[in-house]
């Protein structure tokens, strides 16, 4: 047999292994804090994160310890798939994607000042091509990460879902345009620190909730919750997002990693 000690995936493993290829976490903890999408009326919201313990090396199981465990399909870092909106119904399930379209390059685009002027603030089209313009064009087989700042409000709610007097909730997203933009590119979908893909008054917009709307209806994904953003080069790392195979889901828990060459 011959040796495979040349190949690019020993190589790349031999890098994990001595940190020249850093592993980062994307991925929120979970527990029953882990903050939901709250929806206007008269939506419903999808159930929080919930944990019985079974056994604890206990008489219940002398032996082992374990846990039930309940949640919304969209509960802390989760995948959007296509089916999750009425714009991508004829689309795929979660459980449908092929594997090979949750790893792709990240192509981070940082608005985080624009964010903390205007936490209503919606990334443009001109802030693609200002990404573009600096780094190259969105690579293709990408994910689009939206770097907002907004993952330092993870720990606090109140900062997290910022409602305003009007009662709704004041967080960025993308524009109409944008997502429109966006969609019509060769990616695999659009990544968010923020509990949704799309902004916080994202219904009032001409078409409600845009990314949700033209994302799936492009048969395109969506990752929302993610934290480290800041730890990832503007292009370059690769994104691995590994949703549960839930037969006919609309979406899932997720665990994100990515690989950043130091
Ligand atoms: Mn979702």
């Amino acid at each position: 047999m011959e040796t495979l000690k040349s190949t690019t995936l020993v190589n790349l493993m031999d890098k994990i292994i001595d940190h020249s290829i850093e592993v980062i976490d994307l991925t929120q903890v979970l527990n029953e804090d882990t903050p939901i999408i709250s929806l206007p009326d008269p939506f419903v919201d999808t159930n929080g994160f919930e944990m019985d313990q079974i056994s604890k090396y206990d008489n219940n199981g002398l032996f082992f310890y374990w846990n039930n465990i309940s949640m919304g399909e969209h509960c802390g870092t989760h995948f959007d798939a296509p089916v999750h909106w009425v714009s991508g119904k004829n689309h795929q399930h979660v459980d449908e994607i092929p594997v090979k379209k949750l790893i792709g390059e990240a192509c981070v685009i940082d608005i985080k000042e624009k964010c903390e002027k205007d936490p209503d603030y919606c990334l443009t089209i001109t802030d693609i091509e200002v990404f573009e313009e600096k780094h190259g064009e969105i690579s293709r087989h990408s994910w689009v990460l939206i770097y907002t700042g907004w993952a330092e409000y993870n720990d606090d709610h109140k900062k997290f879902f910022n409602v305003g007097e009007d009662g709704q909730p004041h967080t960025p997203g993308i524009t109409v345009e944008a997502t429109k933009f966006l969609a019509n590119k060769n990616i695999l979908g659009v990544g968010v620190e923020t509990v949704g893909t799309d902004a916080g008054i994202a219904a009032t917009f001409e078409t409600p909730f845009p990314c949700h709307h033209f994302m799936h209806g492009a048969n395109k994904y969506g990752l929302a919750s993610l934290t480290n953003l800041d730890k990832l080069p503007p292009k370059g790392s690769i994104l691995i997002a590994n949703p549960l195979k839930i037969e006919k889901g609309s979406g899932s828990p997720v665990r994100v990693v990515a690989l950043v060459e130091k």
